[in-house]
């Protein structure tokens, strides 16, 4: 084995595992990389999300110190795609947000990404009706998203071009690939059978996407209630989260009151042209895990568990994990780690 060569498996083609990818890449010019994966670009979970940068306040790392450095790298990451001319192309756009409650003003906060955004603040009496419905509490803040129908094959393309390889077949055991030197696992959901993962756990998530080119900031509302502007004018509507449910079916019902809620904070949806109603199972797991393992005497860095959080997460996770591998194929030990 040529070791100034290694030859490297990152199993996932989803927002993960793709970041884990390219960051590799930009670190590793001469080492032979491989995505395998039995799903691409808008058969992944990434391609259902969202993709906006606000992490639910339960969003967990094996340390406080650890999420938080996760959530300011990410968010550094896509600061500096925007400063570019390539944002576009790389599906990342930003834009002002707005979280109302009635009920609750500890929603409306978010302790992890107040000090990073340029501006996070409580809203005025004029802005708490900038919606329909009789709002108590609100927060204003700048934020951006990343589309991951754009992001996947913007990755993609530079992958490619500089020698990165990809592979189209499921994995069924990490022995399979006993020719690689070192193996990235950010298969998701999937990591629940490739590892055994008892504590990884799908949120089953629903969301409507509709054409609202008008739309250009992002509201939440109570109970899980979003509307984020698009890519092309596709805003994403949603939602739910359901615990454990492995259901991939559209649900109407869960159709009917995504739209109810979302119409009930901006009317104006009511006439916008659904595209399609998208389902996809969060891969949920307390905490997110970035750590390496031996496993059968193959060294697995894991990158996976990142719940409702995984795009907007998937740099700061990502560089973590290259770090991890890095110091592996330098001959440090995994119990040394
Ligand atoms: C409705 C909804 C809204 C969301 N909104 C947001 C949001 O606004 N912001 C945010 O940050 N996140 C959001 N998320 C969460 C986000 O989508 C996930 O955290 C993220 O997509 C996880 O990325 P992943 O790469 O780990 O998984 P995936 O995108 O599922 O990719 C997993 C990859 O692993 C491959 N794989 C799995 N097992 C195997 C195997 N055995 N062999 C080969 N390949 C395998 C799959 O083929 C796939 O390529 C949302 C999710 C949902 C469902």
């Amino acid at each position: 084995m040529d070791k100034s060569s290694p030859k490297v498996a990152v199993v996932g083609a989803g927002i993960i595992g793709m970041t884990v990818a390219k960051i590799l890449q930009e670190n590793l010019g001469k080492a032979q990389i491989s995505v395998i994966a039995d799903k691409f670009h808008d058969d992944t979970v990434s391609c259902v999300a969202a993709g906006i940068f606000r992490p639910g306040t339960s969003f967990r790392g094996p340390t406080k110190e650890i999420t938080k450095k996760w959530i300011d790298d990410s968010w550094n990451y896509f600061q500096d795609i925007l400063k570019t001319s390539e944002a576009p192309d790389a599906g990342i756009m930003a834009f002002d947000a707005y979280i109302f409650s009635k009920e609750n003003y500890h929603v409306t906060r978010n302790h992890l990404i107040e000090d990073i955004v340029p501006i996070y603040r409580p809203v005025n009496d004029d802005e708490l009706k900038l919606v329909s419905g009789d709002w108590k509490y609100g927060s204003y803040f700048s934020t951006l998203k990343v589309g991951s129908e754009k992001h996947l094959p913007w990755i993609e393309k530079k992958f490619k071009a500089n020698g990165g390889k990809i592979l189209h077949k499921k994995v069924d055991s990490f022995a399979s690939l006993s020719d690689y030197d070192l193996i990235f696992n950010c298969a998701g959901l999937g990591a629940k059978y490739l590892c055994q993962d008892y504590d990884l756990v799908p949120i089953r998530g629903q969301v409507i996407k509709a054409r609202a080119p008008w739309l250009k900031a992002a509201f939440y509302g109570d109970y899980d209630t979003y509307i984020v502007p698009g890519l092309d004018g596709v805003a994403t509507l949603g939602g739910v989260r359901q615990y454990d449910s492995y259901n991939l079916e559209v649900c109407k019902y869960d159709t009917a009151s995504i739209m109810e809620r979302c119409c009930g904070l901006l009317p104006a949806l009511k006439a916008a042209e659904v595209v399609t109603v998208r389902v996809g199972l969060r891969p949920h797991r307390v905490p997110t895990r970035v750590e390496a393992e031996l496993v059968g005497g193959q060294k697995v860095v894991h990158c996976y568990g990142h719940g409702g959080y995984g795009v907007m997460c998937a740099p700061g996770t990502g560089m973590q994990a290259v770090q991890i591998g890095l110091d592996l194929l330098r001959g440090k030990t995994v119990s040394k780690l």
